[in-house]
């Protein structure tokens, strides 16, 4: 089966790794062929709304995926019907706009942070006099790893923030003094099977994902993110993995935001699942029955961003993965991640301790 993806970033690279052992091939689409993925399949190179690099991407493939929720509208309008796109192309517009997302976890009973579109400076003011502050204002479209948003904490900061984001739509949203965040990891099969991984417990600083820690056994929680991730496949006619990432405060979860795609924050089911949420999104997509998501240990998943270590300190530690994305080093960049898989709860944050200790972010 030839799977056709748009984006050639890690994410594709880590599909790619999951899929050749299934005898799934591989073309990726990308502006260059200087990507983490490049070496695993075939490319395409041009921009994603190209239609010649489209057509050739379509001519070569069975299924088409993508691994960024960026790809332009433009370019999914031209998409035929046949080979499919999974995850749905509705599942991206909600995506990438956090207006449309807020509505669709509102229309689905989903709390989240109570927020207000702006248009203007007027609007920010009103926005800022209804939700109070601390408040967080966010570019409703092209926003990830905290970027194109900054907190305002008094009146005074309105006309530096409207300054540094307001040329484009943009969404006020209260400060949430969340107790800590966790994501769900979900797969729906294009024969409607749904499977579920444990939460996984994160951690971000700058809104950048610096590690991650799972299972997170609480159930009460578990059972909240389930329906609401159940509640947006079933309403998108969702085939794919779908992550959603939530705030935690006295016990209730807060949905901060939706990922059509496997998710870093779920880079840990490569070693630490029996199988990896990699592929299962590849399973789901080509209709082949999904596998367990049960833990084989306590994982604890930590982001290489900026520079990498190197990977003799990695791996002389015990039970340690390392994945080095190729990627040429930019501050902010993630590079690259390990994943410590270990039997105990105190074994897995001694691996924590150890793998921050690397100081390598
Ligand atoms: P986002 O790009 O919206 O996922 O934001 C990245 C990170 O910034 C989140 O994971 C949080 O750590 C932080 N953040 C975003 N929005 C808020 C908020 N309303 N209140 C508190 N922290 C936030």
């Amino acid at each position: 089966m030839r799977i056709g993806v748009i984006g050639a970033g890690q994410l594709g690279r880590m599909l790619a790794l999951a899929g050749y052992p299934l005898g799934m091939r591989f073309m990726f689409l990308d502006r260059s062929d200087d990507t983490p993925a490049a070496a695993l399949g075939g490319n395409v190179i041009g921009a994603f709304d190209d239609p010649a690099s489209l057509a050739q991407l379509v001519a070569g493939s069975d299924i088409l995926t993508f691994e960024f929720e960026n790809v332009p509208a433009p370019a999914l309008e031209t998409l035929p019907d046949d080979p499919p796109l999974w995850p749905p192309a509705s599942a991206l517009q909600f995506a990438q706009d956090r207006l449309h997302e807020k509505n669709l976890f509102a229309e689905l009973d989903i709390a989240s942070a109570p927020s207000r579109p702006v248009d203007d400076i007027e609007g920010l003011r009103a926005a800022v006099t209804e939700l109070g502050l601390p408040a967080v204002l966010k570019t409703r479209r092209l926003g990830y790893d905290g970027k194109g948003q900054t907190v305002l904490h008094e009146e005074a900061d309105i006309d530096s923030a409207w300054e540094m984001l307001g040329d484009v739509p943009l969404l006020l949203e209260s400060f949430i003094p969340f107790d800590f965040e966790v994501s769900l990891i979900s797969v729906r099969s294009s024969t409607g099977e749904t499977a579920f991984y444990p939460l996984t417990r994160n951690h971000h600083e700058a809104g950048i994902l610096r590690y991650s820690l799972a299972p997170f056994d609480d159930a009460a929680l578990a059972a909240q993110a389930r329906d609401a991730l159940d509640a947006i496949m079933r309403r998108l006619g969702y085939v794919g993995v779908l992550t959603v990432e939530f705030f935690v405060r006295d016990g209730k979860l807060l949905a901060n935001e939706m990922a059509p795609r496997v998710h870093n924050s779920g880079h840990w089911t490569i070693e630490g699942a029996v199988t990896s949420q990699f592929e299962n999104h590849l399973r789901a997509i080509a209709g082949l029955p999904l596998g367990s998501t049960a833990v084989t240990g306590h994982s604890a998943m930590v982001n290489f961003i900026g520079h990498m270590p190197q990977p003799e300190s990695i791996l002389a530690l015990t039970n340690c993965h390392l994945h080095d994305y190729g990627k040429s080093p930019r501050p902010g960049r993630k590079l690259g991640h390990a994943t410590a898989v270990t039997t105990t709860v105190e074994a897995r944050d001694e691996a924590l301790r150890a793998l921050n200790r690397l100081d390598v972010n």
